[in-house]
């Protein structure tokens, strides 16, 4: 049981966001939905206590853990240091350089859920089962129109599908955390739309929902460079710049940010 190694370890959790679950119905779940087999290499990103890597060795073909906290990576190696399909890095997840992998498993630390999820997005794998805080996680799910449909929505959607598996209470954690949590399954895709240029269609989104309550034409006119606003707001149909950030799709920001560089390039020409 967790709780017999929480207390055989004298581990008491709080700092570095550690909220141990303790729920052996969700860490069975976790491992189910990452669906593993023998070909499998998993990156689990904070092992603690090991109460998840455990269920991910009995089905993965290799596991490698990244945890930040050197007491908690003596302990995996008490408990797993002799296996050879088991290995630990010291380090911060969002800075070492990655080992190889195809899926991720973790029970994340919540203060790196944005950097290490963009970091996996663009290094790719094959799947990954993370637990997230709920209020992040809905705005990862959210689709335009609803309240937390924002930047993080447009730019996971972008890259991933994304769904969330269930919503878990603190009580599942010790110490328990002040906030609800979720397990979310991303896998990878092709974006279904056209993106000439990724980097522009993130500025452009970014933009548009730094003043998400204003028109487009607002809160791109205050957080564009000043040539770069100049030319959409005088190129683009007021029908568009009226809109909000929130009732744009991801697929409507992609066609808007080709729409922008054709114009530009077209300017160019000229
Ligand atoms: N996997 C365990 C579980 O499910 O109970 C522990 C999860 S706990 C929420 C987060 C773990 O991530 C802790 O073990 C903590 O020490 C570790 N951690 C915190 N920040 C980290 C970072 N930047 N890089 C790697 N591990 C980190």
């Amino acid at each position: 049981m967790v709780r017999n190694l929480l207390s055989r370890y004298r581990v008491k959790g709080g700092s570095h966001d550690q909220h141990f679950l303790i729920d052996e119905d969700v860490l069975d779940l976790i491992a189910e939905t990452a669906n593993l087999s023998e070909s499998d290499h998993v990156l689990e990103i904070g092992g603690g206590i090991g109460n998840l890597t455990e269920r991910l060795l009995k089905k993965a073909g290799k596991v490698t853990v990244i945890e930040y906290d050197p007491y908690l990576v003596d302990v995996l190696n008490d408990r797993f240091g002799d296996r050879d399909d088991f290995e630990v890095i010291l380090g911060d997840a969002v800075k070492v350089d990655l080992p190889p992998f195809n899926k991720v498993v973790a029970n994340l630390p919540y203060s790196i859920s944005s950097p290490i999820t963009f970091r996996l997005l663009k290094h790719g794998f094959d799947l990954a089962v993370l637990m997230y805080q709920y209020e992040f996680a809905k705005r990862m799910v959210s689709s335009s129109g609803s309240k937390e449909y924002g930047r993080l929505s447009v730019a996971i959607q972008h890259y991933a599908d994304v769904d969330i598996i269930v919503k878990i209470p603190p009580s599942s954690f010790s110490p328990q955390p002040e906030v609800w949590s979720a397990v979310i399954r991303l896998e990878p895709h092709e974006s279904p739309y056209l993106v000439k240029d990724e980097k522009f269609f993130l500025k452009l989104v970014e933009a548009a929902f730094s003043q998400r309550r204003k028109k487009l034409k607002n809160a791109i006119s205050r957080s564009l460079p000043s040539e770069e606003k100049q030319f959409i707001l005088t190129h683009l149909p007021e029908s568009v710049m009226n809109k909000r950030a929130e009732e744009l799709s991801p697929e409507d920001f992609a066609s808007l940010a080709n729409y922008i560089l054709e114009l530009k390039k077209k300017a160019v020409d000229n």
